[in-house]
């Protein structure tokens, strides 16, 4: 059946369609089995008729980005997995707005506006992934967040229309947003302010030093693991309870952040999901605090990972 749906798609898409695909080379922990079918879309008018042919298919369909919020099991992920980090990355600014397709790198765009004096993403410098990773997570930092000076997003919804839905029509919150689990985000529009270059210029540096000063950005990981509890924060709990450096197998916490946990080579998704699972337990039984995780676990079944999320 895989078979015919990617004769399909070769034949009426200009995408590149893999089978069985390794989804160690498309995440930043390096961890994940195979990709029953991997597509990666070569335009948008191209996504928009392979999202038609697999979805007349009634094959299961996950999104990726870039990989950088996501663990992936080993058993990998059945169906199709569409990747959007080599397509859709249009960027035009125009005054004080500025526009991006999904695909984009977050860092592009941050550059883009720096370049042209716009205040209001550069907090965001350094926070890898694409566009639309960034407005799935409402991805932040240093006290900024992607919502923040959004206008509107277009997404293709689960009856494959294509839809502009304003800002006053999403929630957004912490590491969280209101989008539909099968809405595939295309483009966004945000509404930036001019401002001073050397303002503007200090905010990106000091996003850049204060990352570099606190994180293991050389080694594999996916960012923070769980998510702040309120007035806590995640990596503070993990270290008072003494849990830097400890290891299962290659996946280990890090000694610079505990609130990263790396695969120090070849960890595989069962030694991440025991560690964290260690780690939830640890912080759970002596402070009694429950902490929910920021990245997603894709392709694991309900028992694995039961009491985590
Ligand atoms: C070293 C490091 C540092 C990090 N620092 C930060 C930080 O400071 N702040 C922060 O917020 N995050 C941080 N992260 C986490 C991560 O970079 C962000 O969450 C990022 O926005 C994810 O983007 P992505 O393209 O990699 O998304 P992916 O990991 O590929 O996907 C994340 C989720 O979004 C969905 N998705 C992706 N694209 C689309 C789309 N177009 N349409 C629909 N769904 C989509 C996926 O299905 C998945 O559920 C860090 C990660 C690393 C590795």
């Amino acid at each position: 059946m895989i078979e015919n749906i990617m004769k399909e798609l070769n034949s009426e898409t200009s995408s590149l369609c893999l089978m069985n695909e390794s989804l160690k080379k498309h995440t930043t922990y390096g961890i994940g089995g195979p990709a029953d079918l991997m597509i990666f879309p070569k335009s948008k008018q191209d996504l928009i008729k392979v999202i038609e042919i697999i979805n007349e298919n009634k094959l299961q369909l996950t999104i990726l980005g870039s990989g950088s919020n996501v663990l992936v099991s080993d058993k990998g992920i059945r169906g199709a997995v569409i990747s959007l980090k080599n397509s859709l990355k249009q960027i035009k600014v125009s005054n004080n707005i500025l526009y991006a397709e999904c695909g984009t790198m977050l860092g592009k765009i941050v550059r883009h506006a720096v370049k042209n004096n716009l205040i209001g993403l550069e907090n965001l410098n350094g926070v890898p992934g694409t566009l639309g990773g960034a407005l799935i997570m409402n991805a932040g930092a240093w006290g900024g967040e992607i919502s923040e000076n959004l206008i509107h997003v277009e997404l293709i919804n689960s009856k494959n229309e294509i839809k502009k839905i304003p800002k006053k029509d999403l929630n957004f919150s912490y590491r969280k947003s209101s989008f539909q689990k099968d809405d595939i985000l295309l483009s966004a529009k945000f509404d930036l302010k001019k401002a001073d270059e050397n303002i503007i210029h200090e905010n990106f540096i000091k996003a850049q030093s204060g990352r570099k000063n606190t994180q293991p950005l050389s080694q594999r990981s996916a960012g923070s693991l769980f998510k702040n509890p309120e007035n806590n924060s995640a990596g503070k709990l993990l270290d008072e309870a003494g849990l830097k450096g400890f290891s299962i197998g290659d996946a280990v916490i890090s000694d610079k952040h505990a609130n990263f946990f790396i695969n120090n080579g070849k960890a595989s998704s069962n030694d991440m999901i025991r560690l964290i699972k260690k780690a939830h337990g640890e912080v759970l039984e002596r402070f009694k605090i429950n902490l929910s995780l920021e990245v997603k676990l894709i392709g694991f079944n309900e028992d694995e990972i039961e009491g985590l999320c």
